[in-house]
């Protein structure tokens, strides 16, 4: 009989991604299915990052490269970060950046604070770390953020890790200077806690977002902010992502990657390099296109029966509370929910419980605006009872 390693009992494949598994299958079948359930801008990947791979390839850069990341790109990160090189490195995406840490750092039954709604992995990572998520639930009300009272609350002797993400996935919620000053005042009185700061959805934002980094430089010795291409310059597939922290931290997580995966791709981190330092232009065009997707799909929700969406300020999700349309419809959980507009209705999206805020879905609007019409039809005309 198969055995599984305790530290990764329970541990499934991604409820997004089995979602979108589900999608597909039925596609194959030859069901018209509508998929708005995955965390990936449908841009193309811009035409100057590409060239910048081609050239990599064609020069040799095709060898293994240093653990940490490559000079070039660890130096444009530091650079556009206001950091040194070596408090850099760069990894298989944002989420190689996450398992490092959470693996270099975590003792069994340190707790890790996470706000929910939370990207799914947060939580995933910390218990095959070995360490156990602390899930505190942040209001709709609140704008899905965390207070300082809900954190100090959550806070104890054991806590070694605070979570942040924001622009978040999945609520789009941002954090304002003086809320960030908020919460670092609480932690300025636990000094044993640290704190991730993902910020791997920075530049798709619709009001200004400002990094932890700058805005809590007294954080600076315990943070680790997350970022990466993978988002914002349509790089979901060539894996780079990376870390910005305290040196010691950073290495111990180099030690944790050179076992794992060694350095990230050759092709791949020059190709990010050419991104970092390639100008906004393509940002902005984008950022503007999301905004237009977002306004669309937020006016459509917002007039469904038993449907209450607010506009998120940033990343590329609506995190709609849905339980009056859920009640109508007969389902007892958000999840019964998804299965059946999936079934029925062709309409793929994801249940609030897979980040840990049931009662609520996330659809994602980095699709084209047709596509984005085709599945708020079917949203609509599933709730109206229509087949
Ligand atoms: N962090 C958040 C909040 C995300 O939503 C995602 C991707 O969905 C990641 C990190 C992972 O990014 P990457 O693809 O660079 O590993």
């Amino acid at each position: 009989e198969f055995h599984r390693a305790a530290r990764i009992r329970g541990l499934e494949i991604s409820e997004i991604v089995q979602i979108s598994e589900r999608a597909a299958a039925r596609k194959a079948l030859g069901h018209d299915v509508v998929a708005l359930s995955t965390g990936e801008p449908d841009f193309p990947t811009p035409e100057a990052v590409i060239a910048a791979a081609h050239k990599a390839a064609t020069d040799g850069k095709t060898r293994y490269t240093p653990t940490l990341g490559t000079a070039e790109l660890r130096a444009a990160i530091a650079a556009d970060a206001k950091a040194r090189p070596d408090q850099v490195i760069v990894s298989c995406g944002a989420k190689q950046v996450i398992a490092n840490a959470m693996l270099a750092t975590l003792e069994a039954g340190d707790e890790v604070v996470m706000p929910a709604p939370f990207w799914t992995s947060y939580a995933d990572i910390v218990r095959m770390a070995g360490g156990s998520p602390v899930i505190v639930s942040c209001a709709m009300a609140d704008g899905f953020k965390l207070t300082p009272a809900a954190l100090e609350a959550a806070l104890t002797p054991r806590t070694r890790w605070l979570m942040l993400n924001a622009p978040s996935n999945p609520s789009g919620a941002i954090y304002s200077p003086a809320e960030l000053s908020a919460l670092e005042a609480v932690l300025l009185r636990h000094p044993q806690v640290w704190v991730l700061s993902d910020e791997i959805y920075e530049h798709l934002n619709f009001i200004p977002f400002h990094r932890l980094a700058d805005v809590a430089p007294d954080l600076r010795g315990r943070l680790l902010t997350v970022n990466g291409v993978s988002k914002a310059w349509s790089m979901t597939g060539w894996r780079i992502g990376w870390g910005i922290g305290p040196v010691d931290l950073i290495r111990a997580m180099g030690a944790v990657q050179g076992q794992v995966t060694s350095g990230a791709c050759s092709i791949a981190q020059a190709a990010a390099t050419a991104a970092l330092t390639g100008g906004t232009e393509v940002l902005d065009v984008r950022r503007d296109a999301m905004r237009a997707r977002r306004d669309l799909v937020v006016s459509a929700l917002d007039a469904m029966p038993g449907i209450e969406c607010a506009a998120p300020d940033g990343a590329f999700y609506v995190f709609p509370r849905i339980t009056g349309a859920m009640q109508a419809q007969g389902h007892a959980t958000d999840a019964a929910f998804c299965d059946w507009l999936l079934a029925e209705h062709d309409l793929a999206l994801v249940p609030g419980r897979a980040f840990g805020l049931p009662g609520h879905l996330r659809l994602s609007f980095a699709y084209a605006e047709s596509e984005l019409q085709t599945g708020l039809d079917r949203l609509a005309r599933a709730l109206n009872g229509d087949t």
